[in-house]
């Protein structure tokens, strides 16, 4: 991988700290994204407040995890307990803030510029948080946050790769159009072919939305990774669901969340460790 030596914006003993301070209070904000935006409420206004019974928090209450562990899970108004959600996205969130400090994808050109692809690393995976945690919730991926993703994911590609040269640049930006594209059309597809045989709606069209802006982030190879990674472990977590009686047979789940855990994996390590380590797992080996 030509992307390994990379140099770090700032040394790492310093620069994964912040990342980790930084990621947590992001998450402590994409907790109210995931809230606020189904409810169509504003994301800045009102302060954040006890869903239970309205008292505006304090800002020591609202420190990222502290706040939380500082209340032992509990308002300090109404004693009602606090979701232990809102702590886990935020630990969430540090520790993918933390992970993009080391991320080396592929997808963003030989010798992309250090700092600038830690930035889009953060936005990718902030931007895709509350999108997991909205299609948990309702099973709908909101079609603003899939577009919005989709257009900054091709600003990221064009201001890393003209960086590069006009050559990367160009060559980079028409890749990941032609993966948005793909990943939108082919989801609508099987989609629609699913639908047909099984006669009812078998994926949300939400997927292939967020397909199409995991594609303009990640390029064909890494459109495709993130896919098949995403098959898997979907396989994998609604098997083990309904062998420990969690799904019920026929009930939807979201998909939403294995693809963006594909696509983060993908930005992480690059579509060829994963592509490696998957093809030869879904090509059935003789004699097993
Ligand atoms: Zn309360």
């Amino acid at each position: 991988m030509p992307a390994a030596s990379l140099p770090l914006p700032l040394p790492l003993p310093l620069l994964g700290p912040l990342a980790v301070l930084l990621g947590a209070c992001i998450g402590s904000f994409l907790n109210v994204v995931a809230w606020r935006l189904p409810r169509q409420e504003s994301l800045l206004w009102p302060a954040s407040h006890c869903p239970r019974c309205g008292t505006p928090l304090a800002w020591y209450d609202n420190l990222p995890l502290l706040g939380w562990l500082l209340l032992r899970g509990r308002c300090r108004h109404c004693q009602q307990p606090i979701a232990r959600r809102y702590p886990l996205v935020e630990l969430l969130t540090a520790g993918l803030w933390l992970a993009m400090v080391l991320a080396r994808p592929e997808a963003m050109g030989p010798a992309p510029q250090a700092l600038l692809l830690l930035l889009a690393g953060w936005l990718l995976a902030s931007w895709l948080v509350p999108l997991v945690l909205i299609d948990v919730d309702q099973l709908w991926l909101p079609e603003p946050l899939c577009r919005w993703g989709l257009i900054l994911g091709l600003v990221a590609t064009a201001l890393l790769g003209f960086a590069q040269g006009a050559d990367i640049g160009r060559a980079l930006l028409l890749e990941h159009l032609l993966a948005a594209a793909l990943g939108l059309l082919g989801f609508e597809a099987v989609s629609a072919l699913a639908e047909k045989a099984l006669g009812k709606p078998a994926l949300g069209l939400g997927d292939a939305k967020l397909a199409a802006l995991i594609g303009a982030w990640l390029g064909l190879a890494g459109l495709a990774a993130a896919v098949a990674l995403a098959v898997l472990l979907g396989a994998l977590v609604g098997l083990v669901a309904r062998l420990l009686g969690r799904l019920k047979p026929g009930r939807p789940f979201p998909f939403g969340p294995f693809l963006a855990t594909g696509a983060l994996l993908v930005w992480q390590a690059g579509s060829g460790p994963w592509l490696r380590l998957l093809l030869p797992s879904l090509t059935p080996t003789a004699g097993v």
